[in-house]
């Protein structure tokens, strides 16, 4: 699949959303991904899984990682695909954690994967998660995957890190905001799905 093929997904789905939006940022933003639209469709969700599996199939991965929620249904889907373990992080009083029991061996070969990357943030996350695991030398983070890097050239693991998509976007500092210039309602996306 190409640039073109994996945007049309996205499309399809009605994720990309127009308007005027508070990113994870906080920057504005006159476009915003709703990744649910798509995660919310298996066909489309195991489409774009096959292709992050694809992009690290030669590393020997043992288990997938995702930062809870868009991330379980991609770990689960790519790890389906890589046939290996597939488990997941979640907030506990604020700080990613493994729970549940989920383990890392000193020989796993860990691919984190993530939905769509803002800042790089919850990939950060996840990483010190799997440190405080196995200790600060561990070496077995093979790489991050993700659907959408959206970080403009910012998001930077260590590691190999492998979007399906790379889209620049235009965004500004709430002072310097034409949209809010033009005083056009504002949405800051998030639980409330809108
Ligand atoms: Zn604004």
């Amino acid at each position: 699949m190409n640039d073109k093929d994996i945007k049309q997904i996205f499309k399809d789905s009605n994720a990309f959303l127009e308007g005027h939006f508070v990113l994870t940022s906080g920057m504005h933003s006159p476009h915003y991904i709703e990744k649910f639209r798509v995660l919310e469709r298996p066909e489309y969700t195991e489409i774009l899984c096959k292709e992050l599996a694809d992009k690290f199939r030669k590393e020997g991965i043992t288990i997938v990682v995702g930062p809870m929620t868009g991330g379980i249904i991609l770990a689960h889907e790519v790890g389906k695909n890589l046939e290996t373990i597939a488990i997941f992080t979640e907030r506990v009083e604020g700080k990613m954690k493994f729970r549940r029991g989920f383990h890392i061996d000193e020989h796993d070969k860990v691919l984190i994967v993530e939905d769509i990357i803002t800042t790089g943030g919850s990939v950060h996350e996840v990483m010190e998660a799997i440190y405080e695991l196995r200790g600060k030398d561990f070496e077995g983070i093979a790489g991050v995957g993700a659907l959408i890097d959206r970080s403009n050239g910012i998001a930077d693991f260590g590691v190999p890190f492998k979007p399906l998509l790379v889209m620049d976007v235009v965004s500004y500092k709430a002072e310097d905001c034409p949209l809010c210039k033009k005083k056009i309602p504002i949405t800051k996306p998030g639980s409330s799905g809108k």
